[in-house]
């Protein structure tokens, strides 16, 4: 009999997500590729997702994501309530081999919180494990629950009671990166795209400054936070503008977005985003924080375009100096290093995420965790 799996994906958004959606789209990448390899999927989500599965449970019809614009004391029964759902389903049943987290903080402490009667848990970690120290901290998971991080570049950032239940790091994974290695080759345009969340964080206000300064045209691609178009953030108002990412957005970027030079696209989707990274010379991730995953990094990749970015959080682990893109500490430095990443090869950026990040190679490494959690874990006691 094969292995079950609840893949609790969180009341958040849909399976796939609709636009932007990180833990939502990783989910999506995984489950095809687990069932594939003959693991029996319970994905636990909201009642809209679509993604195939064989079978599904959920306590919200919708995604509850825009909930989240609401004061702390409306929303935050909002992810316990998904979370009772889960823990009564596991406990009506008794097929459920391992539980698969992904919901950030409530998912590893109500899960942890079922006591020894409960299933293994392994909890995905896809953020900056410099938060919830409070709970990371003192987490007690027994032999029963244990993490994984998305790079080993995030793990050495977690508290040591949290590293003391990690089984280590899976890296991000495109469906892109199929047969990326056989894709003919795109012609290069002149420009260079950010693509990802406009946020300090990713540093679209470095990027925007040195292209003005060194004269490149580029592009930037993403939400400002819950915007998606220019027009739609172009009609917020002043309550709405004091989000932290339209203030990011207001008085950092803007000034350096002219329409010709610098260009704010929105969020780009589907063949239009792949278009997009795939003509564009490089992509360009200026950061300013230690990126745990990076899907954008291996996107890009597959698309056969290089990469140029600080040396933080994870892109060394996924992008080879000199090989696949160019590296540096130093800010300053980038504007030289899209000059000279015209020597970098295309095909060999392709190859290597054809190589290193596939579904395929996701899963399987999860199937591997799997068996580590449960065999680490022993028998599961079950409340008579
Ligand atoms: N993305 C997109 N359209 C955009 C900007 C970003 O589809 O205009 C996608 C991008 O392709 C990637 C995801 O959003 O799949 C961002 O994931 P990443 O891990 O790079 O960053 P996060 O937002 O999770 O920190």
């Amino acid at each position: 009999m094969g292995l079950t799996v609840l893949m609790n994906a969180g009341p958040w958004l849909s399976v796939p997500p609709p636009g932007y959606g990180g833990i939502e789209n990783v989910v999506a990448t995984l489950v095809p590729e687990l069932r594939r390899l003959g693991v029996r999927v319970v994905l636990a989500s909201v009642g809209s997702s679509t993604l195939a599965a064989d079978e599904r449970l959920s306590v919200f019809a919708d995604g509850q994501f825009p909930s989240l614009q609401r004061p702390y004391n409306q929303v935050c029964g909002i992810a316990q309530a998904h979370l009772g759902g889960v823990v009564r389903a596991v406990r009506g049943r008794d097929d459920i081999d391992l539980v698969h987290d992904h919901v950030e903080a409530v998912g590893l402490a109500t899960l942890a919180a079922m006591g020894a009667d409960g299933p293994p848990v392994l909890h995905t970690l896809h953020w900056d494990l410099g938060k919830h120290p409070d709970l990371y901290g003192q987490l007690d998971g027994g032999n029963r629950v244990r993490v994984n991080g998305v790079s080993a570049a995030q793990l050495t950032r977690a508290p040591a009671a949290l590293r003391a239940h990690s089984v280590g790091h899976v890296h991000l994974a495109t469906p892109l990166a199929v047969d990326a290695d056989r894709r003919p080759a795109v012609e290069k345009g002149e420009h260079v795209v950010v693509l990802g969340r406009i946020n300090p964080g990713k540093g679209q206000d470095v990027a925007a400054r040195l292209a003005q300064r060194a004269g490149f045209p580029l592009v930037l691609a993403g939400p400002v936070g819950p915007y998606h178009r220019p027009e739609e953030l172009a009609a917020a108002d002043g309550q709405a503008r004091q989000n932290p990412d339209v203030r990011y957005w207001d008085e950092r970027v803007a000034p350096h977005v002219d329409g010709v030079r610098v260009r704010w696209v929105g969020t780009v989707a589907g063949r239009d985003r792949d278009d997009l990274v795939a003509s564009a010379r490089a992509t360009l991730f200026p950061l300013r924080w230690e990126e745990p995953g990076g899907t954008a990094v291996v996107e890009s990749l597959a698309l056969g375009t290089p990469v140029v970015a600080t040396a933080r959080g994870c892109l060394p682990e996924l992008v080879t100096h000199g090989r696949t893109g160019l590296l540096t500490d130093d800010e300053d430095e980038l504007a030289d290093l899209l000059v000279a990443s015209s020597l970098i090869d295309p095909d060999e950026c392709r190859r290597e995420a054809a190589r290193r990040f596939t579904p395929a190679i996701m899963a399987e490494r999860y199937i591997e965790l799997y068996d580590r959690v449960r065999s680490l874990a022993g028998p599961v006691l079950r409340a008579a």
